[in-house]
């Protein structure tokens, strides 16, 4: 068969994306949107998004607040609830977040550092971040 449909090849593996769904999911990615974001926006599996865009990489968290990271971007960019995130923040586990016109957030650098020092996991099921992917899989899944 090999023989056969050599002229015509290579074949692309049915699970290796094309180029043009990467470079999407990179520009989305570039734009701030998780990994996990972008596994459900385009309907494919979250292993698949990570490592073939990770070369491209790293991608820092999209900001609405010029220079500052709220709870809420946080919480979307680390793919976890909002509840889980403020229990980090009162076991201490996050810096806690400043006050700015009423709202808590983290400044850009602050929440960057913390981030690249936190040896968090991925969860390949649903993308989450985790302290512990064994707890959280038993725990979510
Ligand atoms: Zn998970």
């Amino acid at each position: 068969m090999s023989r056969l449909t050599k002229p015509y090849g290579p074949f692309a593996r049915p699970s290796a994306p094309q180029p043009d769904a990467i470079a999407a999911w990179v520009k989305d990615r570039r734009a701030g949107r998780s990994a996990a974001w972008v596994a459900k926006y385009y309907g494919v599996p979250l292993q698949r998004v990570s490592d073939s865009t990770r070369e491209f990489g790293p991608f820092r968290v999209r900001l609405k607040i010029n220079g500052f990271v709220t709870v809420s971007e946080a919480a979307d960019h680390l793919a976890i609830p909002v509840p889980t995130l403020c229990r980090w923040i009162t076991r201490e586990y996050m810096p806690a977040p400043q006050r700015r016109n009423g709202r808590r957030v983290w400044a850009e650098s602050a929440f960057n550092d913390w981030l690249a020092n936190a040896e968090l996991e991925t969860c390949p099921q649903c993308g989450a971040m985790t302290r512990d992917r064994v707890r959280h899989t038993a725990a979510s899944h």
